[in-house]
C-alpha cells in the first residue's frame, strides 16, 4: 500500500462497512479529524446529550427527593444486569455498577483475600495497568501479603503467545496463592489473556482470579459465566462511552456473593438503609457490593451505548473492530516502516487498539493534536491507536497513519 492507494483501500472499506452509518449517531467532533483515542475517552451520543438534558429537567428538576425511589436507587443493578446480557456474558444479578475502577479493585480485592485467610500471596502481571498494581500492592502492605509478579513481557513487542502466557502464570499460581488479577486486554500492547484457561488454571490450584475487562467491555466478547469467573471489575467511560468519570462495574459470581465481604459498609450496600438502625449487616446478593449514594448522572450516558451495541451486536462491532485493527497494521507496515508493532498481527490475539513503537513519537505528539489528529501516547515512545467500531471509519485512520508518516519525516 502506498500514500496514494491508502486513500482509496479507506474510501473502499468505509464503503463496505455495514456499521458505517452507527458513526452518525455521535456528536460532532469540533476540529478533531481524526479520533484514535476512543480506549481512553469515547465520544458521546447524540442520546446521551439528550437524555443527560433531560434528566436534569424533569427528573431532578422535577421529582427533586422524590426522585430517590427504587427508579433511581435501582439503576445500579439494572444497569448492572443490561451490560451483564450485552456484554459480559453475565446471568441477572451479578453486575453492579458505582465507584470507580480503582475502588472496586480495592473492595473486591480486599473482599477475596479475606475469604481464604490461609493462602499468603496475591498474584499480578508485571505489565498490569498502574492502579491494578498499586491497589494490590497497597493492600498486600496492609495485610501482611506477598505479591508474586508474573513475568510475561508483556510490554515488550516480542512478548510471545497465549500460550506462553498461561505458561508464565503457571509458574507463579500455587497451593499459597489466593487471588490472581489480570487484565482481559492488555492496556498497552492490546494482548488478550486467554481468559477460560486461566481462569480454569488458577481455579485447580485453589485461587480465585479477577478479570480487569476495561480494555475489553464493549468491543472484545466476555463470557464470564461460562468461563467461571469469580470476580471481574471494568470502567464505562472507554469503549462504553459514558464520560469522563463515569462510574465502574462489579461482577460477583452468584456463588460468592453469600461468602464475600467487601470491605467499605456503607448504608447503600446494607440490607435495610433506611431503617438507619445500629450495626451493619450487609444487604444480600450484588446490593451488598454497593457502598454509599449511586452516581446517578454519571450512569446515564452509558446506557445509550449498551443499548446501542445490544441493537447493532457484539459480534458485529468486534468483526469491525478486527478490521480496523488490521488496517492500522497494514498502513503502519506500508507508511511507517521504522515503527516496531507492540501488538499481537493475529487478530484473535488483540483487542481494538494497536500501540507503534518509535524514538520520534514523543516529539511530534504536539503537531499531531494541533492538526486535530488525536492518538494517545504510551511511554516511553508508544503511539496507541484506539480504535472504538461504532464511531471509528477507516478513513480517520488513515488520516492518522498519514500524519503520522508526515509528521516524523518533518
Ligand atoms: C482505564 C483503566 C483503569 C482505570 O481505573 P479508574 O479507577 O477508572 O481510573 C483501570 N485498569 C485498567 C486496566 C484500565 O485500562
Amino acid at each position: 500500500m502506498t500514500f496514494e492507494s491508502a486513500r482509496f483501500e479507506s474510501a473502499r472499506l468505509d464503503a463496505a462497512d455495514p456499521l458505517a452509518s452507527y458513526r452518525d449517531r455521535f456528536l460532532p467532533m469540533g476540529d478533531v479529524v481524526a479520533y484514535l483515542d476512543g480506549n481512553s475517552l469515547g465520544r458521546p451520543l447524540a442520546a446521551s446529550a439528550n437524555r443527560v438534558r433531560d434528566f436534569i429537567a424533569e427528573q431532578w428538576g422535577g421529582r427533586l427527593i422524590r426522585g430517590w425511589d427504587e427508579s433511581w436507587l435501582g439503576l445500579p443493578l439494572t444497569i448492572g444486569d443490561d451490560l451483564g446480557r450485552v456484554a459480559l456474558g453475565a446471568a441477572p444479578g451479578q453486575v453492579a455498577i458505582g465507584d470507580s475502577t480503582t475502588v472496586l479493585l480495592y473492595k473486591l480485592i480486599r473482599a477475596a483475600l479475606d475469604a481464604c485467610p490461609d493462602r499468603t500471596e496475591i498474584v499480578i502481571e508485571r505489565d498490569n495497568f498502574p492502579t491494578d498494581r498499586y491497589v494490590v500492592e497497597g493492600i498486600a502492605a496492609d495485610r501482611g501479603l506477598t505479591v508474586r509478579w508474573i513475568e510475561t513481557g508483556l510490554g515488550n513487542p516480542e512478548f510471545g503467545t497465549a500460550a506462553d502466557f498461561e505458561r508464565a502464570v503457571s509458574a507463579v499460581v500455587g497451593s499459597s496463592t489466593a487471588l490472581v488479577v489480570l487484565s482481559h486486554v492488555a492496556y498497552r500492547s492490546g494482548f488478550i489473556a486467554p481468559a477460560a484457561e486461566i481462569t480454569a488454571r488458577v481455579h485447580e490450584a485453589g485461587a480465585l482470579i479477577l478479570w480487569d475487562l476495561c480494555h475489553s467491555t464493549g468491543v472484545v466478547p466476555v463470557e464470564l459465566d461460562a468461563w467461571n469467573v469469580d470476580l471481574a471489575v471494568g470502567c464505562s467511560y472507554k469503549y462504553l462511552n459514558g464520560g469522563p468519570g463515569s462510574p465502574a462495574f462489579a461482577y460477583v459470581a452468584s456463588e460468592h456473593q453469600a461468602v464475600l465481604r467487601q470491605p467499605i459498609q456503607g448504608w447503600l450496600g446494607s440490607a435495610t438503609p433506611f431503617e438507619m438502625g445500629q450495626g451493619y449487616q450487609a444487604a444480600g446478593g450484588i446490593r451488598g457490593f454497593l457502598s454509599g449514594t449511586p452516581p446517578i448522572l454519571g450512569m446515564l450516558a452509558m446506557r445509550d451505548m449498551i443499548a446501542l451495541i445490544d441493537e447493532v451486536g457484539l459480534g458485529a462491532v468486534r468483526a469491525k473492530s478486527i478490521a480496523l485493527t488490521s488496517f492500522a497494521i497494514a498502513l503502519s507496515d506500508a507508511l511507517l516502516p521504522d515503527a516496531v508493532l507492540a501488538t499481537p498481527r493475529d487478530p484473535a490475539h488483540r483487542g481494538s487498539h494497536i500501540t507503534l513503537d518509535h524514538p520520534g513519537f514523543a516529539a511530534i505528539m504536539p503537531r499531531l493534536w494541533a492538526r486535530g489528529i488525536v492518538p494517545d501516547f504510551r511511554r516511553p515512545d508508544g503511539i496507541r491507536l484506539g480504535l472504538s467500531p461504532l464511531s471509528t471509519s477507516f478513513a480517520e485512520v488513515e488520516l492518522g497513519a498519514r500524519a503520522i508518516a508526515e509528521e516524523l519525516v518533518r
